[in-house]
C-alpha cells in the first residue's frame, strides 16, 4: 500500500457514539476540558463519585496525544533519578517514584475492571545506550533505584543483548520488567465507554473558547462559552495537555507544545519480527533527541522520535517519514526493504522543569506535563486530581511543586525558541 499520511492506531479501533446532537447541559459539578487520558480518567472517577460532569472536547475523544502516541505504559519519569533527588530530596523524590509504579497498577486496574480490549500487556521496557558513558551509568542508576526505590532494574551488557534486541549498534541496555505495552486509540476509546457507562456526559466538537469566574444563584463556579454554547459549572478541570491554548492563559505560558512522529511498516514477517525484538519489549535510545520503537500486536515495527520539534502539521509530518525511516534504518538495517506504511504526528507537553504537574492554577484543577511518559500518568493524575476534587486528601507528589514559567517570562505561549531548543539538543547528544 502507498504510504498513508494517518495514525495507524485509528485503523484498529471503533470510538463510542457521543451526545453529538444533544445541547450541552446548562449546569454541571465539574467541566472536564479534553476528552484524552487526563480527562477521560478524571470523568470517569467523578461520575462513580455521583458528580454530574460533562466532558468537552474541542475534536473528537481521543484526538490529542492519547490516540497517537506509542502505547508505552512506562515506569519512571523523564528525568533521571539522582537529577531528581538533587532538585527534590530523596523523600520527596521516593514518592514520585511510587507514584510512577503505582501509575502502572493504574492503567493495569482500569484496563481488568472496565474490561477494556487494548492488548495491555507487562512486556517491559529496554533502554538501549548509544554511547559508553551513558551505558556506564546504567549500573549506577539500577542501584539508585534498587536502594532508593526498592525496585529492580537488569542491566544488560553489549554481549548478551542480542537476547533483548536485534540490533548491533548499541553499547548495551537496562530493562524493566514491571513497564508494558497497549494499543493507545483502544485504550482511550475504553476509558471514554468507562467514563459515559459511569455516567460522565462527553461532548465532542465543543471547543472550550473562555472559562471566567462566574456566580449562580449565590454559589460559585464558572461560566465557560464553547462552540456549542454556554455551560455553567461548579470546577472545572483543565486537561488540554500538549494543547493547551488561549481558553487557560496560565497554564498555555507554562507548557512548550513538541512535536514527535512515529513511523510504521508494513506487517512484517514472523521470523523478523522475533529476531528485532525477541521479548516485545517497548524500547528507546539514551539520546537527547531519541527513537522510541516497539512492535505492533500485527508486528509492525512502530518506530517514533522528534523528528521535528514543531507540532504536527502536513509538512512536520510529510518530512518526519523520510527522517525516521532513516533512523530506523540505522538501528534495524534488516528493515532496509521494509515498507512504510503510515507516519503520523502528534503533541507533547513539557514543562519548563520537564516534571509532571497538577493540582490548581486561577481557581481551576489541572493536570499536565507529562513529557512522553503520559500513558501511565495520565491515568493516574486524572484519578488522583478527581479524589482531590471529591474532597479526599490523595498522596500527590506532584501537587505543591514548584511550576517555573520561562526564564525572564519570555514566553506568551507561542514556542518561538523551538529551533534553538532542537539544535541544543542535538548539540548535547554529539558531546554528551
Ligand atoms: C507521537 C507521540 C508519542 C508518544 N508516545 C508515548 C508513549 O509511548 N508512552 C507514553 O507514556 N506517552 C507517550 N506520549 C505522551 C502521551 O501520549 C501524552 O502524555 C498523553 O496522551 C496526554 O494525555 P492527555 O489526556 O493529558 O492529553 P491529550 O490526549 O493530548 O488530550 C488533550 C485534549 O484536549 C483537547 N483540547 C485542547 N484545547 C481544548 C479546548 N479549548 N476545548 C476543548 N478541548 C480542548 C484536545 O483536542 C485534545 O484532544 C506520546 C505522545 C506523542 C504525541
Amino acid at each position: 500500500m502507498a504510504l498513508q499520511e494517518h495514525n495507524y492506531w485509528l485503523t484498529t479501533v471503533e470510538f463510542p457514539a457521543t451526545n453529538a446532537s444533544l445541547p450541552l447541559p446548562e449546569v454541571v459539578d465539574v467541566a472536564v476540558i479534553g476528552a484524552g487520558f487526563t480527562g477521560l480518567s478524571a470523568a470517569r472517577a467523578l461520575a462513580k463519585r455521583g458528580a454530574k460532569v460533562a466532558v468537552l472536547e474541542s475534536e473528537t475523544v481521543g484526538w490529542g496525544a492519547s490516540s497517537r502516541n506509542g502505547g508505552m505504559v512506562l515506569t519512571g519519569m523523564k528525568l533521571g533519578v539522582n537529577q531528581l533527588i538533587s532538585r527534590y530530596g530523596r523523600e520527596l523524590t521516593q514518592c514520585m517514584y511510587a507514584a510512577s509504579l503505582a501509575s502502572m497498577d493504574c492503567v493495569e486496574q482500569t484496563v481488568r475492571e472496565e474490561g477494556i480490549d487494548c492488548d495491555f500487556s507487562r512486556s517491559g521496557h529496554l533502554e538501549v545506550a548509544c554511547k559508553q558513558k551513558h551505558f556506564d551509568d546504567y549500573a549506577r542508576q539500577a542501584e539508585v533505584i534498587a536502594r532508593e526505590f526498592n525496585h529492580t532494574l537488569r542491566v544488560v551488557e553489549k554481549h548478551e543483548l542480542s537476547s533483548e534486541i536485534g540490533s548491533t549498534i548499541y553499547y548495551g541496555g537496562m530493562v524493566d520488567e514491571v513497564s508494558a505495552s497497549c494499543n493507545p486509540a483502544r485504550y482511550v476509546a475504553g476509558l471514554a465507554r468507562a467514563a459515559i457507562k459511569a455516567g460522565a456526559g462527553i461532548f465532542e466538537h465543543a471547543r472550550v473558547q473562555t472559562v471566567q469566574r462566574d456566580s449562580r444563584q449565590g454559589e460559585a463556579g464558572w461560566k465557560l462559552s464553547t462552540s456549542r454554547g454556554p455551560l455553567w459549572a461548579h470546577e472545572v478541570f483543565v486537561a488540554t495537555s500538549g494543547y493547551t491554548g488561549r481558553a487557560t492563559p496560565a497554564l498555555q505560558k507554562k507548557i512548550i507544545p513538541i512535536g514527535s512522529f512515529i513511523i510504521t511498516t508494513e506487517v512484517l514477517p514472523e521470523k523478523l519480527a522475533q529476531e528485532l525484538s525477541p521479548r516485545n519489549r517497548m524500547i528507546y535510545d539514551s539520546k537527547n533527541y531519541l527513537y522510541y520503537y516497539r512492535l505492533t500486536p500485527d508486528r509492525r515495527m512502530l518506530f517514533g522520535g522528534r523528528a521535528a520539534f514543531f507540532p504536527e502539521n502536513d509538512q512536520t509530518v510529510r518530512r518526519s517519514a523520510g527522517i525516521l525511516r532513516h533512523g530506523m534504518i540505522g538501528v534495524y538495517p534488516q528493515l532496509a526493504d521494509a515498507k512504510i506504511d503510515y507516519v503520523w504526528g502528534g503533541t507533547l507537553d513539557f514543562a519548563f522543569d520537564i516534571m509532571p504537574h497538577a493540582g490548581q492554577m486561577d481557581g481551576m484543577y489541572y493536570a499536565l506535563g507529562y513529557a512522553g511518559h503520559g500513558v501511565a500518568m495520565a491515568t493516574y493524575q486524572g484519578q488522583k486530581i478527581a479524589e482531590l476534587m471529591a474532597g479526599d486528601k490523595p498522596d500527590n507528589p506532584f501537587v505543591g511543586i514548584p511550576f517555573p514559567g520561562a526564564p525572564l517570562g519570555l514566553y506568551n505561549g507561542k514556542p518561538w525558541f523551538l529551533p534553538l531548543a532542537g539544535a541544543w539538543y542535538k548539540f548535547l547528544d554529539w558531546v554528551s
